[in-house]
């Protein structure tokens, strides 16, 4: 006899780390390694946030406060709206993965479109709820008509990624509100914004906007990645208080933890700083896609702080192989959801240029090596 475990235990997707475990954290910081695979900041926290972290760490024999009190209230004047709408996570996949338990259960049904975020697929998984995946439509957008024709009397949460990850596509606040439109009101809409301040179609809130509209509808927004706070996991949800009392009735109260309340809470007042590093992501994004695409690569319409680069005839693993050879780590796009597709996060402009003439060689030994088999063939 052997421990069993619960069935839906082989129904959970395995995460997959960006670089190889063991070898991460000291090569990366020596710039040894290239890390573009994980769409994090390549700028480390504002020294002000640091210094909080440094402040609060004298403090660890305490738990943190359950309610995240400062954290939520300043998310809430950021917003200009009452704290019990904010719900905080350990990182916005904390929010996903709490909001599909409060809100799923067999028999219900997940919608999203595909590809989309990998963490996506566990909520079915977690919940034991059907799975809906709705195909991205041309130019890799997420096709909002499509997915509210699939909407039925048991789908209970619909989760739309804008800027799409891995595409980095971006649809503008009045195609969410068409789309939120035509839902029934029972429905939670979770609007994933993870990239949302490096979109340049829109005032960054115009979909805040809209949760007056629809109550239905959740915001959701993370530390994770224009802050630079990937390590210490704060995503946060701005919605109803009916939405931010379930996600927190199912989860244990302490998964903030101080030192995140502490970071988090300074680093919302740091706007300026949030825009310059946008900024310099932005002028890194444009020169990565004029040089792909003067490589003669198809890329997606990035909106966000990653590219996603069809290879055309280049195969995926000898490009991630041989990118990896020369200490880059990019993301594959067979896991993804898109064999023949990498997604590359922008680093500095050192590792961004480190990128690109790595890609260039690789894809000129893809193509001198097909030409010579074709002479080869012609030879024989
Ligand atoms: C990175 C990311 C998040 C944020 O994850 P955290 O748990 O907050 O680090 C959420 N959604 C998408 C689509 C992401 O890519």
């Amino acid at each position: 006899m052997t421990v069993t475990f619960a069935e839906k235990l082989a129904l959970m997707p395995r995460y997959r780390a960006g670089v190889p475990a063991g070898q991460a954290p000291e090569a990366i910081a020596s710039g040894e390694i290239a890390q573009l695979a994980s769409n994090e900041s390549p700028f480390p926290p504002h020294p002000r946030v640091v210094e909080a972290i440094r402040n609060a760490a004298g403090a660890m024999n305490r738990y943190p406060d359950p309610g995240a009190t400062l954290l939520r209230r300043r998310i809430a004047e950021r917003y200009e709206t009452e704290p019990a709408r904010i719900a905080v996570g350990n990182g916005s996949c904390e929010i996903l993965l709490a909001a599909a338990e409060a809100l799923c259960e067999p028999g219900a049904e997940i919608l999203y479109a595909w590809p989309s975020f990998s963490i996506y697929p566990h909520l079915a998984a977690l919940t034991g709820a059907r799975e809906i995946r709705v195909p991205l439509a041309a130019g890799e957008v997420h096709d909002l008509d499509a997915m509210a024709a699939e909407v039925t009397a048991a789908t209970q949460l619909v989760l739309v990624c804008n800027p799409n990850n891995p595409t980095g596509t971006h649809l503008p606040a009045t195609e969410i509100a068409a789309f939120c439109e035509q839902l029934p009101a029972r429905v939670t809409v979770a609007l994933d914004e993870a990239y949302v301040e490096f979109q340049t179609h829109d005032d960054p809130d115009a979909t805040v906007d809209l949760l007056a509209e629809f109550p239905n509808l959740v915001v959701l927004r993370t530390f994770s990645k224009c802050y630079g706070l990937a390590g210490l996991r704060v995503g946060y949800a701005i919605g109803s208080a009916r939405f931010r009392a379930a996600v927190d009735a199912v989860r244990q109260p302490f998964s903030v933890n101080a030192l995140a309340q502490a970071a988090a809470a300074e680093a919302i007042l740091h706007s300026d700083d949030v825009a310059r590093r946008v900024e310099g992501t932005i002028v890194e994004r444009i020169k990565v896609e004029e040089e792909l695409r003067g490589m003669g690569l198809t890329t997606a319409d990035t909106e966000a702080n990653f590219s996603w680069i069809d290879l055309g005839e280049a195969g995926e693993a000898d490009v991630v192989a041989g990118l990896a050879e020369r200490s880059i780590a990019v993301r594959p796009g067979a896991p993804l959801g898109d064999p023949g597709h990498i997604r590359v996060t922008y680093g500095t402009a050192a590792e961004n240029d480190r990128f690109l003439a790595a890609l260039a060689e690789l894809l000129d030994n893809c193509a001198s090596s097909a030409t010579k088999s074709l002479e080869d063939e012609a030879n024989r």
